[in-house]
This record gives C-alpha cells, structure tokens and sequence, in this order.
C-alpha cells in the first residue's frame, strides 16, 4: 500500500529523534498526530495553539534539542505565531509545522485558507511548503537543523491537506533514517588574537565582572563557566535566565549588589546575553561610561549592535571561547586588593538587609491585613525547604516557572538556584501567558520516560504567577490534568495587573457599579488633576477571583489562602499533591513595583502605591 503524506511526515520526524509534539489536532493534521503516536511520538494534546508553541519553543532551550509544534491551519497558525516569535526572539529551536489549505483551493476561499509562508517568514528563520510528498522529508529536515544550527530560532513547515492526505507515488522510497538524521549544530572556537586581547583586557581589569546569560546556559557551558570562575575569582552576575549556571549560592555571585556590580564593572565578559533592555543595553548610566564590554556571542550580527562600551566581540561557541580563555589566562587570578569587592560586598549587604526585613515582617493579624509578596515568597520558601532539604531548590529539584510583574520580579532573587535551566519565566520578549505552556515542556522534559533530560529522578515543578499573567492560558489545567502533571501552582492575586486597584471589596464593586451604570464621568474641579477617578481602571480584574477552582473542576487540588498559616499548609500539602495543584494567594493589592500613571496625581495616595 502506498504510503501516506501523514505517514511520511510522521516517519520523517521519527528519524529526526523527536520524542514528543505539542500541538492541536483538527482536519487534516489529526493524521500526522496519529501516525506520529503510532510510531511512539508522545503528542501533548494542549487547548490554544499559544499555549502549545509555547511549550514547544521552550522545550527546545530546556533540552538543547528542537521543540516540535503541531497546528491546524488559518487561526491555528495565527494563535502558534505567538510562539513562532517568542521562540525567535528568545534565541530557542523550535520547529512549527501546520496544516494548510488544499494546494488547489489557494485564493478560492478555503477552509482555513491563509498565507501562511508570508506571515511566518518574518518571525522565523525559515518557512516553507513542500510542492509534492517527495519533498516532505527533505523540508521538513532542513527546517529542522535551520532552527537548531547557528543562532537558534523558529522555522515553520507549511503542510497542503491534498499533501497530507495524498498518496505517495508508486516508484516513492522513504529515505533510509540515517540520511534524514541531523547531527548537533557544530562548534567553532574564536580567534585566537581576539582571545589573547580578551585575555589581555581582563588581567589589567581593576573592576571585572562576568555576565551569564541564557545562551550561556542554553551552550550547556556550566561546567567550563565554573573552572573560570574558579580559577580567575572574578565576580559574576547571571541573567534572569542564566541563573543556576552556577548556584546562586557561590560567593562569587554579585545578584543582590547587581546595580553596584553594573555601575563600577570596568571590563565585562558578556557570555551569551544580548546588550538589550534586560542588560539596560550595556550603557551609562545603568553602566560605566568607560567600562569595556568583551562579548561572546554564537551570532556575529549580536557584536557591537548596542553597547557603546563594546570593546571586542569574539563570535564562538561559549564552551569552546571560555576553554580558550583558561589556557590564555593561566593561572591567572584576579588580585582581591582592589576596592571592587569591598563595594559589591557592602551594596549587597545592604540589599540583603532590606529584603530580610520584607520578609521576615509578620503579616499582622487582623481581617483587613494581607500577605504581601516578600512574605508570602519567604514561607513558601521556607516551607518547601524544610519539606525535605534534598527536594529544596538548592538541590536542584525544583523547576521554576514565573511571570507576573511584580510577581516574576520579586520572586527572582528570593528563590535560589543550583542549576542551569531550572528557572523559565517571560523572557526576552517579556511574554506574559507562557506559564502553563512551560510548566508542561518542563514536566515532558524532565519528568517522562522519553524526556531528553530526564534522570529517572522526578522535579517538582513550581510556578509563581500573577493573576493576570496566569489567567492567558488558565484552561490548560486541564492538560495538566489530563497528563497526570503534578505542578505546584501559586496564583499570587491581587486582583489585577500590576498593583491591582483597590484594597476592598466594597471599594472594589462601588468602582463595578459605576462601570456597569457606564457613569465613569469625573465630576468637580479635580477632575482635571485626575484626583478623582470613577469606574474600574484598566488594571483591574474581578475582586479576588477564585481561581483555585480550575485546578478542582478537574481532579486537582486547590487552596484559598489568606494567611500565613493556610500558605504554609497549602505549600505542604500541594508539594506532595500528585494532582495539580492551585494555590490562590491573596496579596496586598496596591503594592509592589511602583508605576506611576499620568492620571495618577501626586499627592494621590492610593496612586503612589505601587
Ligand atoms: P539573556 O536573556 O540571558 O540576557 P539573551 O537571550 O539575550 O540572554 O542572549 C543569549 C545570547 O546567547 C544570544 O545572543 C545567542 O546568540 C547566544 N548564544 C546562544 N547559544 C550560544 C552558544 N552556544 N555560544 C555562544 N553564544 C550563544
Ligand atoms: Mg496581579
């Protein structure tokens, strides 16, 4: 019998090594899915396409590997566009492939007709549509190792229905697994009289500081990112992402002297981070305006694109530049008399002063007094170490996922890490409603049988998210459910985005009513300052919504939490859950980063919070 285009989709990425697809059936690529668990392929089953791309894209950072995504056409391929750029952006191999219109029917109106190609190819490294079933094998291969090999990003693969469901021609061979396989990307070290400047500028370096981003982690470079650190005793800040590289806990780590360590720094090795936003583009006044920056980046296109500061850009592989790096360097140490460490010693103390204080404040006892975020995080903290120490974060069995303004912010430098990869949150595109997706691509990777990383020990996975970042993709607690995936999910809830908007309920629905009545109109002179504001504001959400209840509608477990007493319990409890788990907690609403608004006049109270 002839074979199929499903069957030859489904064999190709059999021979590719993919173990698992995230993805949403619909005609016609329920086919591929099926022929594709036929062959053994795990297909995670998700509810929006978002969710799933995001999975996928993440996936492939946490493995090293290619996340795959499987959708429908039209509006499948739109919601899955959202991982397409995430996935690019981010710098993570993801392959996306979609079902599409009949090859005859383009322009005609079609079921889930759209120009896919022409919408993809911006956002991703490369996007094509085979013409006929013989070229399957080869389009799909090489969209695989495009998103994988140099820098890492997305690549679509544009499946017609007639070439899914079509027939192979009689004289079609498959091709033998050992000609569609695709080796790891290949590595190439740096120049070697770049090296030697590189070298240069560190030993004269009166202030050096290395960065650890989440390329560096992604390069799986913690083993010879260690030996430097050990070997040169400089100081090292990692990304939000590239914490755990090397455990927090190492002495060397200057997070908590962070804006000490940026300002003061006179030569900065920057390994596998982008001068962006993230890093305040490498310059002043969050950088010295004399500091040297040395950056080490996979893609040439990354050197020089922001930092004024750049001083050399060395395009290799981290794992091979910093090896390179040890043998220039020697033995050479960085010398403990300059004042430069003594600096980010104070500033540290200081910071971690502040923060012990947030979080050892009791929450007082009374009706109307709630947790607040330092807190809440420091008993949830405390009480999953004491749960057993080998399951605490230092031990490196926790996953943690986190989004949310405050809530991802906050959370970073409360929350420590031993190792690299264990910490996903919103990113280099700052994307809020990834959270479910990522709990679920780092259960598959490291908690099932065919997970590329799994070591037969299981993580907990533990997610911080806001209410608002939580509620984008909330219904896949049902893929969880479903999967048997037992997250551990706060709902850090102060009933809106950012800081929410009142502090009581009854606040809260004279604000509803004057929304619903649609009578949001500032009346009196203060209108003008805008001291005065009706009506709900664009940050609110429903007052202290019960979202505990998705996880309970099917088959999980759920808590409501107020106080100090029911977090530690539900912390406990929903640790040792074999179900997933949502814990609502309720936060102080109006605190947390502060974002003043133009309608926010400056002696408005309530407006300064936050
Ligand atoms: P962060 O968010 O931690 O600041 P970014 O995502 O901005 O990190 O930057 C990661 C950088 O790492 C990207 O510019 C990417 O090209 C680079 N990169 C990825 N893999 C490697 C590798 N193996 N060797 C060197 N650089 C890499
Ligand atoms: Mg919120």
């Amino acid at each position: 019998m002839a074979v199929t285009g499903a069957q030859i989709i489904a064999r190709t990425l059999r021979d590719l090594g993919v173990t698992v697809i995230f993805g949403i059936v619909g005609i016609p690529v329920v086919e591929i899915a099926e022929e594709a668990i036929n062959l053994g392929i795990r297909f995670i089953a998700f509810r929006n396409e978002q969710a799933c791309s995001y999975a996928a894209s993440v996936y492939g950072f946490m493995t090293g590997q290619p996340g795959v995504c499987l959708v429908v056409g039209g509006p499948g391929v739109l919601h899955a566009l959202a991982g397409a750029r995430n996935a690019t952006t981010n710098n993570f191999p993801l392959l996306i492939l979609a079902g599409s219109a009949e090859t005859t029917g383009v322009t005609k109106g079609s079921f889930q007709e759209l120009d896919a190609i022409s919408l993809l190819t911006p956002h991703t490294k490369f996007a094509v549509r085979p013409s006929s079933l013989d070229f399957i094998p080869g389009a799909i291969k090489n969209a695989f190792r495009t998103c994988w090999y140099g820098r890492p990003g997305s690549t679509f693969v544009d499946l017609p229905a007639d070439i899914i469901q079509g027939k192979a021609s009689p004289g079609f061979q498959l091709p033998e697994p050992e000609n569609i396989y695709v080796a790891s990307p290949p590595k190439s070290s740096g120049d070697p009289a770049l090296i030697l400047k590189a070298a240069q500028l560190l030993r004269s370096a009166r202030a050096p500081l290395l960065i650890l981003g989440k390329g560096a982690a992604y390069a799986r470079a913690e083993q010879v990112i260690g030996q430097l650190v050990e070997r040169t005793q400089i100081p090292f800040l990692p990304t939000p992402m590239g914490k755990g590289i090397i455990p927090d806990a190492h002495p060397l780590n200057v997070s908590s002297a962070r804006s000490a360590a940026l300002k003061n720094a006179d030569v900065v090795l920057v390994l596998g981070a982008r001068l962006n936003w993230i890093l305040h583009f490498g310059e002043p006044p969050k950088w010295s305006p004399t500091a040297k920056i040395i950056q080490v980046d996979i893609a040439a296109e990354e050197i020089g694109r922001n930092a004024g500061n750049a001083e050399l850009g060395i395009v290799g592989d981290i794992n091979l530049v910093v090896e390179q790096l040890l043998v220039t360097l020697s033995n050479w140490r960085y010398s403990t008399t300059s004042q430069f460490p003594k600096l980010l010693a104070e500033s540290a103390k200081k910071n971690e002063a502040k923060a012990q204080k947030a979080a050892l404040m009791p929450t007082p006892r009374s009706p109307d007094a709630f947790l607040t975020y330092q807190r809440a995080y420091h008993i949830i903290k405390t009480t999953l170490n004491s749960l057993s120490p080998s399951s605490s974060s230092e031990e490196g069995n926790i996953v943690y996922v986190s989004e949310g303004a405050n809530t991802m912010d906050i959370s970073r430098s409360i929350f420590p890490l031993s190792q690299p990869r264990h910490r996903l949150d919103a990113g280099t595109y700052a994307t809020m409603g990834v959270g479910m997706g990522y709990i679920i691509a780092a259960h598959e990777a490291y908690n099932t049988p065919v997970g590329t990383i799994a070591n037969g020990k299981p993580k907990k996975i533990v997610a911080l998210e806001g209410d608002s970042a939580f509620g984008f993709s909330a219904m896949e607690i049902e893929t969880m459910a479903r999967y048997r995936i037992p997250a551990l999910i706060f709902v850090m809830n102060n009933s809106g985005i950012y800081h929410g908007d009142t502090k009581t309920e009854d606040a809260w629905k004279v604000l509803q009513e004057q929304t619903v009545a649609n009578d949001t109109k500032s009346s009196g002179s203060s209108a003008a300052s805008g001291n005065e504001k009706r009506g709900l504001r664009s940050t609110s959400l429903l007052y202290e919504t019960r979202y505990e209840m998705l996880a309970t509608m099917c088959g999980g477990k759920g808590y409501f939490v107020r106080s100090e007493e029911e977090l530690e319990r539900a912390t406990r409890e929903g640790f040792q859950n074999d179900v997933p788990t949502v814990v609502n907690v309720i936060i102080e609403p109006g605190v947390g980063k502060t974002i003043q608004f133009a309608w926010q006049g400056k002696d408005n109270k309530e407006g300064q919070a936050k």
